[in-house]
């Protein structure tokens, strides 16, 4: 684990001043790093009888499609306004300044078949908790939320009232 985390880069001052950027994309170029991700992340729920694994736009849709994929399970997208041409239910959340919003096709997922939510880095949680309000209005039964990346000094996971949460690297 912690090959893979010296391949993430630091960018600081982006894409504000202030921010330092954890830029993944040196870790999903090399292939070896990739799998051992994708792999260990899989292992965790090969036996908890995931049926979708949603990906929050855009790079939680390399670690959920790729995830998906090693446990037979289906993906969708929880996207920015605007994206997803069917119909859909939306929700706003809180940023730094301002708010933003996240939607889901509403016939995305059946009552009761088990969750997995995906994203490349869990920083404040506003962004999965967003997620976790989308599925849990279409009544999935959210398993657990995946991260490739945790920044634990934003104490994010503090804010899902409990549902569990799963993190590869930690910084
Ligand atoms: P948050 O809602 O604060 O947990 O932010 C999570 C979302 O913003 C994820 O989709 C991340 O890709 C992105 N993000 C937030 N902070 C960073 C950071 N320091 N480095 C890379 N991505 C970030």
């Amino acid at each position: 684990m912690e090959r893979l985390k010296k391949l993430i880069r630091d960018i600081p001052d982006f894409p504000k001043e202030g921010i330092i950027f954890k830029d993944i994309t040196t870790l999903l170029s090399d292939k070896r790093a990739f799998a051992r991700a994708i792999d260990t992340l899989a292992n965790r729920y090969i036996d908890r009888k995931i049926d979708l694994v949603v990906g929050i736009e855009s790079r939680g849709f390399v670690i959920g499609a790729a995830l998906a994929y090693r446990l037979g399970a289906g993906v969708i997208l929880v996207r920015k306004p605007g994206k997803l041409p069917y119909k859909t239910h939306k929700t706003v959340y809180e940023l730094e300044y301002g708010t933003d919003q996240l939607e889901i096709h509403e016939d995305a997922i059946s009552p009761g078949q088990n969750v997995l939510i995906a994203d490349d880095l869990i920083a404040t949680g506003g962004t999965v908790k967003a997620s976790i309000d989308l599925v849990k209005k279409l009544k999935g039964n959210i398993v657990e939320c995946a991260f490739l990346v945790e920044l634990e000094f934003l104490k994010g996971r503090e804010k899902l009232n409990g549902y569990p949460v799963y993190s590869l690297l930690k910084f």
